[in-house]
């Protein structure tokens, strides 16, 4: 089995490093191409307007100086002398749950392995709100990736599908363990727009993912998190609203 490994924290973050050990638990041939810098929030976007820069780190394992999507693109069509069985995504340093998966780059790298119709999983780590910047303990996602994968793995691909996994943040072995789940949605417009002023006097807007109050739904991410476990949620390219199609449909007869 050959594995396509990316993420969004760049190819110097710990995560990385967590997912390339998980990976090779299935496999020998495993190959990391990811952005050569922190790409937290990129989304699905892809580099149009100027080159990218292809590096090679190591054996198999190479940055891209772009998108997480960049990554991902370079990696099938540049790198990888065939196209991968499986695209392993993270292991992303913070949670992607309930509607932030929409900014995520971690879970955008794995829709353009999708797209490519390979199978593809995005892994995160939720991490508590009183740890700051790399102090993320990935222990959950070391221990817990191998038992989340395997079972998946073993199912038939599903096409134009990928699968998105959370780790919540507590010990391992205090992981009550793996729930199947919808994606959650937050009850308000997201975050903080911090200001301030530069060392020059000029003045400065930063975007924090801070202060994003949520309830946890019944049966979603957020609330298989918030109660101690591993959040499995199937995901799909096609975005259509079937019940509003339906709708829209009578409106619009043909
Ligand atoms: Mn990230």
């Amino acid at each position: 089995m050959r594995i396509l490994v990316t993420n969004d924290d760049g190819i110097h973050a710990p995560g990385l490093t967590v997912l390339e050990e998980i990976a090779r638990q299935f496999s020998d041939d495993v190959w990391v191409v990811a952005p050569a810098e922190e790409q937290s929030g990129a989304g699905h976007s892809l580099t149009l307007n100027h080159p990218v820069r292809l590096r090679k780190h190591g054996e198999r394992r190479f940055s891209v100086s772009g998108t997480p999507t960049d990554a991902v693109t370079m990696g099938l069509k540049k790198v990888l002398p065939s196209a991968p069985d499986l695209v392993l995504s993270g292991v992303n340093r913070g949670a992607n749950l309930g509607d932030d998966i929409t900014y995520s780059g971690t879970v955008s790298a794995a829709m353009e392995g999708a797209l490519a119709g390979i199978r593809s999983i995005a892994l995160s780590q939720v991490y508590a709100k009183d740890a700051m910047g790399d102090a993320v303990p990935f222990a959950a996602a070391r221990e817990w990736g191998p038992r989340v994968l395997e079972p998946l793995l073993a199912l038939p691909h599903r096409t134009r599908g990928l699968i998105n996994i959370n780790f919540p943040p507590i010990a391992p072995d205090q992981v009550k363990g793996i729930r199947a789940v919808r994606q959650g949605f937050h009850d308000y417009a997201r975050g903080s727009v911090v200001e301030g002023r530069d060392p020059r006097g000029f003045r400065y807007y930063w975007f924090g993912l801070h202060g994003i109050e949520h309830t946890p739904g019944h049966a979603t991410d957020l609330e298989a998190i918030e109660d101690g476990y591993v959040s499995v949620t199937p995901l799909q390219l096609d975005l259509t609203c079937e019940k509003e199609l339906r709708a829209l449909e009578e409106r619009f007869p043909r």
